[in-house]
Parts: C-alpha cells; structure tokens; sequence
C-alpha cells in the first residue's frame, strides 16, 4: 500500500517526556511556588491545545501566551486555568476580548493601565479583572521602569476595574553562566517590591525566573516561575545541564520519497553545490526549508537513518533535500529519517541545529510551519 505518502513529514510530540519534564521540574520547585507553563507561539511550534491540557495534569496551574487569540484559542478548547497574555494589549477589542474570556493582562504603563480602566468603565461591565503589573529591572522591553515601581503600582491599585494579581519581571541573562546582571535585576526587583509594600500594598504574587533562572537560582522562583524551553525538554545553556533530567519532547521526521544512483560529477540540488566524488547513492526526503527545516544547514547538516547519520548533500529546497545514502544499499523508499529527535543511540537536537546555525533553539523549534501535522504519541 501507499498509506506511508500519507505523511512525507511531520512533528511527533511525546506527551509522557512532557509530562515527565513538568514533573522533574515541579518537584525542583518548593510546593509554595506554581508553575507557569510557557505555551506561546503554538507551544514554541509543538501544538498549544494538546500541550495546555498536558501540562496542566502534569502540574502546572498557570498558562503564559504572547496575544490574546492565542488566549481564546485555548479558552475555545475548554481550558479553565488561569492564562497570562505576556505580550502588551491596548486596543478596546483586545480588552473586551480578554473580559470575554476571563484572560490575564499585563500591564506596562500608567497610560496603558488607564485605558483599561476607562474601555471596562465604557462597557459598563462593573467587574474588576486581574492584572499583572510589569517592572522593567533591565531587560529593556516590556515594563514600567523599575523606581518607579510604588507609582505605578499606587495608580492601578486606585484605578477601578483592576485587581492587581502579581507583580513580575523578566530576565534579560538568565542563561549566561555569569550571573552578575541576573543578580542586579533581582537586587532592582526586590527594591521595587520594597517601594511598593512602603506604601502599604500588599503584593499577592511576584515572580522573575523563567526556564534558565528556575534551573540556575531557587532564590529566584518567588510565588511561580514562568517556563518555556525547559519544558519542552531543553536545556537553555550547557552548564545548567546537570540540574534535572529533561527529555526532548519534538521530534521531526519525514519520509525517503525516491532512491537513486548518481554518476560520480553529478551535480545535486540547486546551484550544484555538491558533486558526486564517485558514484553515489542518493535518496530525496520529503521536508524542505517550507517545512522550517533552515536552507542555512544545506551540506551542514546530517540526519538519523537506520540508527546512524547520513550526511544532508546539495541546497535544501522548498520541500525536498537529498541525504547521501551511499552506505545503505537496500534503502526503500518510504523508510522514516529523523531530523530532529532520536534513532538508537544517536541523537540531534534542536540545541545542534542552533548552534551550528549560530542562533538559539528557541528559534528553531518556533520554525516549523503549519504543513507539518503534530502527532501527539
Ligand atoms: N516569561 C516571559 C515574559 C517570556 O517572554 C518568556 C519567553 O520568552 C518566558 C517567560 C519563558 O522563557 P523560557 O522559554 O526561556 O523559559
């Protein structure tokens, strides 16, 4: 049969290493801090629906986005638990909509906070919702700047139709292994919770650390910490590697749609960039640079076949390449390469891609399109 063409490529996604992940890192954490799973960007490329309901039996109670449709998206699906929108909202739609839908908004500014007061006011709505107000102690982006910390905080908490629900903070060298500028920004974020409580304001939650300040510093996981890449099963720098065992939850394959033998000076792909040294055989792979895999790693990169790497050869196209396949002579078509992820005792990861890339894994693994179905296992 032909079911096999069915998918030339996809995105397997192993629920029991995300599972095992949010429990290595909930048992990591003291019981009085919650965990905050990052699930922006569809989940960092891994399918947000499916990771939400995941995680949040394995122990994690909050959710984090970046806008307020990737929000509703999960509040369609029936998700219950408290989500963050860490990106900035302004607009009166952003602001019914995050009513609506019972989400949590950040809160950047005395300007920003005052048009939510004003559009909740307009709709007449006389509820209050919770708000997350953002200090900025040296990150340089979202947040209003830390000494002016007990201002702020003043002028929402007079503001009606705002409860503030935590006070936070973001990291701008959490991964670093030195942790000098870190430790700054706690020092800017503890005086900034001093200002606030001078004025007699009681805090109901703080929380800084995300996935590399969680693993590197417990004095940095406050009531709750917000994880991404640690959960998805990466380490965001190698020397936090020795703290907890994480499991890479994506794994990237695709199938051998054709084998041939080439002459030796055949040129392959695009532009010829690879000629055959001798007669080779070669197969096509059914992924290609509109599938996420990055054109950069063409003749770079290697991929998983019958437990061992081959080497990738010639320009990566749209949705195709070519792997050298001269060493597996019974090769048929229709076997399964892994890109990403794990084949016997050989691995390659989103953190090798990234480096031979020279950008983050974070990056890749939010590269991967739509096309590739995400198949939970
Ligand atoms: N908190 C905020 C405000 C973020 O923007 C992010 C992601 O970029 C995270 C936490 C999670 O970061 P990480 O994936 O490094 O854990």
């Amino acid at each position: 049969t032909y079911a096999w063409f069915s998918q030339r490529a996809w995105v397997e996604i192993d629920l029991g290493a995300l599972t095992d992940n949010i429990k290595q890192l909930v048992k990591f954490l003291t019981p009085q801090t919650q965990l905050m799973a990052v699930v922006k960007a569809d989940a960092y490329g891994h399918g947000s629906v499916t990771v939400a309901k995941t995680v949040l039996e394995a122990g994690a109670s909050w959710l984090g986005v970046a806008t307020v449709p990737e929000g509703i998206q999960l509040r369609e699906e029936g998700i219950k638990a408290p989500i963050l929108i860490l990106g900035a909202t302004h607009t009166a739609e952003q602001i019914q909509a995050i009513a609506q839908w019972k989400l949590e908004p950040t809160l950047c500014s005395p300007k920003q906070a005052l048009i939510f007061s004003d559009t909740l006011e307009a709709l007449g709505d006389n509820s209050f919702i919770p708000v997350h107000i953002k200090l900025d102690t040296g990150m340089s982006r979202l947040g209003t700047d830390w000494q002016k910390a007990g201002d702020f905080v003043q002028l929402v908490q007079g503001l009606p139709h705002l409860n503030i629900a935590s006070i936070y903070s973001h990291l701008a060298t959490a991964d670093s292994p030195d942790p000098a500028i870190m430790q700054e920004q706690q020092r800017r974020f503890t005086e900034a919770i001093a200002q606030i409580q001078a004025r007699g304001i009681k805090i109901p939650s703080l929380h800084l650390a995300n996935s590399a300040a969680t693993l590197a510093d417990p004095k940095l996981h406050y009531d709750m910490v917000r994880v991404g890449l640690a959960m998805y099963g990466l380490y965001p720098a190698t020397h936090l590697e020795n703290k907890i065992k994480l499991q890479p939850v994506l794994q990237l394959k695709a199938r051998i749609t054709h084998v041939k033998t080439i002459a030796k000076g055949t040129g392959v792909s695009y532009g010829h960039h690879f000629i055959a040294p001798k007669e080779m055989r070669i197969a096509v792979v059914g992924i290609g640079y509109a599938d996420g895999v990055p054109r950069n790693l063409s003749n770079q990169m290697q991929v998983l076949l019958r437990n061992q790497p081959v080497p990738q050869i010639g320009a990566i196209t749209m949705d195709q390449l070519m792997i050298d396949v001269t060493s597996i002579p019974d090769l048929q078509e229709g076997e399964i390469v892994t890109l990403l992820g794990q084949q016997g005792k050989e691995q390659i990861s989103a953190n090798d891609w990234a480096n031979q890339l020279n950008t983050i894994a974070w990056e890749i693994l939010c590269g991967f399109k739509h096309r590739l179905p995400r198949v939970a296992v």
